[in-house]
């Protein structure tokens, strides 16, 4: 057996080495000298750390050394970053907090916009961790419905963070699977079920209308939260419709930093639109690293997150359970089914927007086999109140025994699943 290549790389200060692993590849990253960080998260020196399918930039201020055991499709040093001018927004964003700490006010409540693939997430991701090295606890929202930062894709979600996001599994993948995965503090994600907004924006609207309510909440009740403020991660729409989703956003979160990622037009129109009402709107520069991801990269990644939601990572491997269910215990729903209809095929009095956020039931069926659903924690099917129930976690739907009027799934917590009401979306899962 031939031992993977290993390759030494020096970092002179405010370098960056951007180093890309392919899917059914591991690469193990050690930081050997110096400090470094990844999205924020400083790396502990002489600790191995894994990487399969991911993209990323290993950081470091002041200069050190990193060993890469393993082949990386690409790797390069880069001496250019925007880095600087990212800390320089933390700075400015801290004194906020401290502000909001001496007079207890709310802290900053930053949103950031831009197209696709301009380093929205990583900036999120090194906002908050440098918050959190300044022992702030600040809370992420995740509505970028296409990615699922936080928990599957196709959710709209928030979570309050008190521990460093983690190097390798960013913020965790299994945190909504139930108190068993470990988590100190459960996400609160309500399903969507669609890639974009634009897919059934009723409904996104809804949804994002009780999340912020949920978060606004929240804050009340936490003061560290609410003078740490919170991060505000969005799907890449810079249409009309990516517009209104923002400006409800700002309304709903109270948004008072709008940061624009990488988009010179995106910019000038937030600066037009918003500053007046007394949002600082602040440009920064997309870094040269951030690389585009195409459907196939975005469908592995996808994979690669449900694979770890059921059996975790290297590092932390779950077994998942596998349990049969009768057709009749659960109710399996699905929402909008009647949006993709003509406006005249509705029943008269009925108009398009009723019919995106209407609840209707699916018959299980083998079309189920290899779907994720959404665990609603609901316990009545009340309408709409259902659609803005928050969610128990989710299930793998692995056979359909249709004879026997049964569906064995998987699903991270042992024993019978005690939720009847079950969403159906777009999210399906060949497990290998
Ligand atoms: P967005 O949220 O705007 O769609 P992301 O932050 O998800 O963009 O970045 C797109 C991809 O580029 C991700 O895979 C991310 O890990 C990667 N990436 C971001 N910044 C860098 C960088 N400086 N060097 C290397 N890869 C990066």
């Amino acid at each position: 057996m031939t031992l993977p290549e290993s390759k030494e790389w020096l970092l002179d200060e405010e370098n960056e080495l951007r180093i890309e692993i392919d899917f059914d590849t591991k690469v193990k990253l050690r930081l050997v000298t110096g400090t470094a960080e990844v999205f924020g998260t400083e790396l502990g020196q002489n600790v191995d750390y894994e990487f399969s399918g991911r993209k990323i930039a290993v950081f470091t201020w002041h200069g050190c050394k990193i060993l890469i055991t393993g082949t990386c499709s690409v790797e390069y040093i880069a001496n250019e970053t925007p880095m600087l001018s990212y800390l320089n927004t933390h700075i400015a964003l801290e004194q906020r907090r401290v502000l909001a700490t001496q007079n207890n006010k709310a802290g900053p409540r930053i949103m950031i916009v831009g197209p696709n693939d301009v380093g929205k997430t990583s900036l999120s991701k090194m906002l908050l961790s440098y918050a959190l090295r300044q022992s702030r606890q600040p809370i992420y929202v995740d509505l970028d419905c296409s990615e699922g930062s936080i928990t599957m894709p196709g959710c709209l979600t928030a979570t309050p963070l008190t521990e460093m996001i983690d190097v390798e599994e960013g913020f965790g993948s299994s945190a909504t699977s139930a108190p068993t995965a470990g988590s100190a503090v459960m996400p609160l994600a309500y399903y969507y079920g669609f890639p974009s907004p634009k897919d059934n924006s009723k409904l996104y609207s809804l949804l994002l209308a009780r999340l912020a309510q949920s978060v606004n909440r929240r804050l009340e009740e936490d003061e560290a939260a609410r003078t740490s403020g919170i991060v505000i991660d969005t799907n890449g729409l810079i249409d009309a419709t990516g517009y209104e989703i923002i400006a409800q956003c700002i309304k709903a979160f109270s948004v008072d930093v709008i940061i624009v990622l990488g988009h010179e037009r995106l910019y000038a129109d937030m600066t037009r639109l918003h500053q007046k009402s007394g949002v600082a709107v602040i440009k920064l520069a997309k870094s040269g690293g951030v690389v585009e991801r195409d459907t196939a990269f975005r469908r592995q990644t996808q994979n690669q997150k449900i694979r770890e939601y059921f059996y975790g990572t290297s590092k932390s491997e779950l077994a998942p359970y596998s349990t049969m269910i009768n057709f009749h215990d659960i109710e399996i729903l699905r929402v909008g089914e009647g949006s993709l209809a003509p406006s005249s095929a509705l029943p008269i009095g009925e108009d398009r927007k009723v019919s995106e956020t209407h609840v209707v039931n699916v018959e299980p069926s083998e079309n189920l086999l290899h779907s994720v659903l959404a665990v609603s924690n609901a316990d009545k099917r009340v309408e709409p109140d259902i659609l803005e129930t928050n969610l128990a976690g989710f299930i793998y739907v692995s056979e359909i025994h249709d004879a026997r009027k049964k569906l064995t799934v998987l699903s991270p917590c042992p024993g019978r699943i005690p939720k009847k009401f079950w969403w159906l979306g777009s999210l399906k899962w060949a497990e290998d």
